[in-house]
């Protein structure tokens, strides 16, 4: 208002100067030379002069000062976001501060803009001198920085790829083995995931002994996608075999877009031979299966065993999560058809690392069978009486000690070696360490050979000179040198010792 009276004065001012303008060039007369004066007519006697209508009219000028209007002006401070660091999906408060600096109230336009999009406006009315504050929300969709703007101001907005902790939202359905016996065990699992599935795997394991914790992995083909669907085929053609009675526990591994894991609970399974419907004889240390059989093979198979393992002195205590299972089939043809890769002449094996014994008894066959048994249940206290990172036995060692459990040695063993004596034909002691041979004649004379040699040691030297031995071999050690160690004799010391003893030199 008071600038408008200050015009005002100004505007009358210069009317009256213009006023007295006309007033000097009015007086002045006879003066042709003031170009704003023009003569109205030459020939008058009293020259008179208009004034020019443009010197009185008033100016436009004072009318438009007075009709000015005046608006609010207003101060923006304080653009903040709230939070200013945030993960994709959560959403920050972004506010401003709004102050009417005029003195009549107003509404201001408050316009938001995040990278040089317009967001939102918001008109706000602010009374004269207040302050008030004006408030969006904002949820980024992706990860980056953000530039918020605002009237003159700005600040930045970080959003972060969200990092979902915790395990995959996963649902099972499906999740199952089927076993083919012996070739293959068969793994399956459905499902579902909340999150797109990057990654199946599969762990599993044996009840096999081992030193340290055996986990196998394999990753079957699966689909990628929220729908799990993964199988998976153990072929024991090209792991080796599995006796029957085994354990194997497996879990499945599922990971999710965002890394995330989850596993299913350890589950456990028998690998077992459905062909057949087995029945059991327990002892303490030992459940024996047979099929198709009266219940009295059992007890008669396994009667009289306990006598012929007391022949063997290891002092060895089966543990009772490692009970032996021995599986008894019909005859040799039907516990081939439960083993793979075995050499043909085989009747009976001992899986040692499983406590598992395998083999196959006709009716007929009783006293092998017994012998059998006590000879396989003796590979397993060998087992227990060197397993260790070493534990490597010469195989005269271990099957002699195995043969020498079955009692007596046979008449046919006599005379396979006293015919081996006369033609000269016995094997040495060195190559007795490693494998037997695959010629079933040659196989006999080994086995008959590591019978004597087993019986000298114990008989000459006796049972602790024995367990030491194994001691030896458990720590870790030469074949000589354990022997030497042992008996003082290295295995060529030995060789001539027992060849002495059987009459062969
Ligand atoms: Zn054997």
């Amino acid at each position: 208002m008071k600038r408008i009276a200050i015009r005002i004065t100004k505007a009358i001012t210069l009317l009256v100067i213009a006023m007295s303008i006309c007033l000097t060039l009015v007086s002045c007369g006879g003066s042709a030379s003031t170009p704003t004066a023009t003569p109205i007519s030459e020939s008058s006697t009293s020259p008179e002069y208009e004034v020019s209508s443009q010197l009185v009219t008033p100016t436009p000028l004072m009318d438009k000062e007075i009709i000015e209007v005046q608006t609010a002006e207003f101060e923006v401070t304080t653009l903040t976001a709230n939070p200013d660091t945030l993960t994709v999906g959560e959403t920050t408060d972004i506010s401003v501060d709004i102050t009417n600096i005029s003195e009549i109230e107003g509404t201001y336009t408050a316009t938001l803009t995040i990278d040089n999009d317009q967001l939102e406006s918001k008109d706000i009315v602010v009374g004269a001198g207040d302050t008030q504050q004006v408030s969006f929300t904002y949820s980024p969709v992706s990860a980056g920085t953000y530039n918020l703007e605002l009237g003159e101001l700005t600040t930045s907005l970080n959003a972060l790829e969200p990092t979902l902790s915790g395990p995959a939202e996963v649902t099972i359905t499906r999740n199952q083995t089927t076993t083919d016996f012996p070739d293959t065990i068969g793994f399956t699992l459905e499902g579902t995931s909340v999150l797109s599935v990057t990654k199946i795997s599969l762990e599993y394991g044996t009840s096999k002994r081992s030193l340290v914790s055996e986990v196998s992995r394999v990753e079957p083909d699966y689909a990628i996608g929220n729908k799990i669907k993964a199988s998976w085929i153990w072929q024991m053609k090209e792991t080796g075999s599995l006796p029957p009675g085994t354990s194997i526990w497996w879990r499945w591994r599922i990971t999710d877009v965002n890394d995330r894991l989850y596993t299913t609970p350890r589950q456990t399974m028998l690998f077992e031979d459905t062909r057949f419907n087995w029945k059991v004889e327990s002892r303490e240390d030992m459940d024996l299966y047979y099929h198709d059989r009266d219940s009295s093979f059992g007890q008669e198979l396994t009667d009289g065993i306990e006598e012929k393992l007391t022949r063997i002195e290891l002092d060895v205590d089966i543990p009772e999560d490692r009970k032996i299972q021995i599986f008894v089939y019909a005859d040799t043809d039907e516990f081939q058809s439960a083993v793979l890769f075995l050499q043909e002449w085989t009747g009976g094996v001992a899986f040692t690392q499983y406590n598992i014994i395998v083999y196959g008894i006709r009716p007929d066959q009783l006293d092998w069978g017994k012998r059998t048994l006590a000879h396989e249940i003796t590979h397993i206290l060998v087992e227990e009486a060197t397993f260790g990172p070493f534990g490597d036995l010469p195989t005269w060692l271990n099957e002699g000690l195995a043969e020498y459990a079955e009692g007596e040695m046979s008449e046919h063993y006599k005379d396979v070696l006293a015919t081996a004596i006369i033609n000269d034909e016995l094997i040495s002691v060195t190559s007795l360490c490693s494998g037997f041979p695959a010629n079933p004649d040659k196989a006999t004379l080994a086995y008959t050979q590591s019978s004597s040699l087993v019986t000298y040691l114990v008989e000459t030297y006796g049972w602790e000179k024995m367990r030491g031995l194994l001691e030896i071999f458990k720590d870790g050690s030469t074949y000589d040198n354990a022997l030497e160690e042992v008996y003082s004799f290295n295995i060529k010391g030995l060789e001539d010792e027992w060849k002495a003893y059987i009459g062969a030199i």
